[in-house]
């Protein structure tokens, strides 16, 4: 920030600024998701990305309302999970998560929308407390089927939420993409088939209610192919420091 806070008066005003533009970028977002979920009457959930942003933003954008948030690193996540423990936040874990990591991930995350293997739900599952509610989990499909990326394809969903099905610390909710970045056809495309997926899988697992995409730049479409569940991070906390 270029502004320097030299006196207790100074920093008040530094803060009330910075409260008052995240409330306005949160109620733009909100009613973002309001016009869009209204067209096909749909209830869609925000979640707040806070990524590389401070644990006293979050807490900023909780007093105005917002529980749920997501981060995507495991090390700077779980600071902050630490750091606003006082405060009864939803933590969502939404980056990609390392074998050794994988432990930090089941002790501090009520959700994680990254599940890509067998190997990570078993994992998890092992990890997860059981003094905790069993961990909350989404799994990733490679909608775009990049060969660089994580997820699961198309042919594999199935048969690994038979497996996760199976794990009494874990439950099952839903899918979860990341596109491509792609014209807005395809990506209609992209997630009418995440939808679709969504629904059969509905079908065989009763509990499925999550379906996670859209983000800051694709929210609308998202919502009106059937999201229920948006990952939005510039659009609420603005640009993420580098
Ligand atoms: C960073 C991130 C987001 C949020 O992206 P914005 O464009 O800032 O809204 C959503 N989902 C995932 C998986 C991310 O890594």
């Amino acid at each position: 920030m270029a502004n320097i806070v030299t006196t207790p008066e100074n920093k008040t005003m530094t803060d009330l600024a910075s409260k008052n533009n995240l409330a306005q970028c949160l109620s733009r977002v909100k009613q973002q998701i309001d016009v869009a979920s209204a067209t096909i009457n749909a209830n869609v959930q925000l979640l707040a990305v806070s990524k590389k942003h401070p644990a006293q933003k979050i807490q900023q954008v909780s007093e105005l309302g917002q529980r749920s948030f997501g981060e995507n690193y495991v090390q700077e996540g779980v600071e902050k999970v630490q750091q606003l423990r006082h405060l009864d936040l939803d933590w969502h874990f939404i980056g990609p998560i390392q074998s050794n990591k994988s432990r930090l991930v089941a002790e501090h995350f009520s959700w994680v929308h990254t599940i890509d293997s067998l190997k990570l739900a078993r994992r998890l599952n092992e990890q997860r407390p059981s003094s905790l509610a069993p961990l909350k989990v989404l799994i990733q499909v490679n909608i775009s089927q990049q060969a660089s990326k994580s997820g699961v394809e198309l042919e594999e969903i199935t048969e690994l939420a038979t497996a996760i099905s199976g794990f009494k610390n874990l439950v099952l909710r839903g899918l979860m993409c990341i596109p491509a970045p792609l014209d807005d056809c395809a990506l209609r495309q992209e997630f009418l088939t995440m939808r679709q997926q969504f629904d059969q899988l509905q079908k065989i697992f009763p509990q499925v209610d999550t379906l996670s995409m859209g983000m800051s730049g694709d929210l609308d479409l998202a919502i009106k192919s059937g999201s229920t569940m948006v990952r939005v991070g510039s659009a609420i906390f603005g640009q993420r420091p580098e």
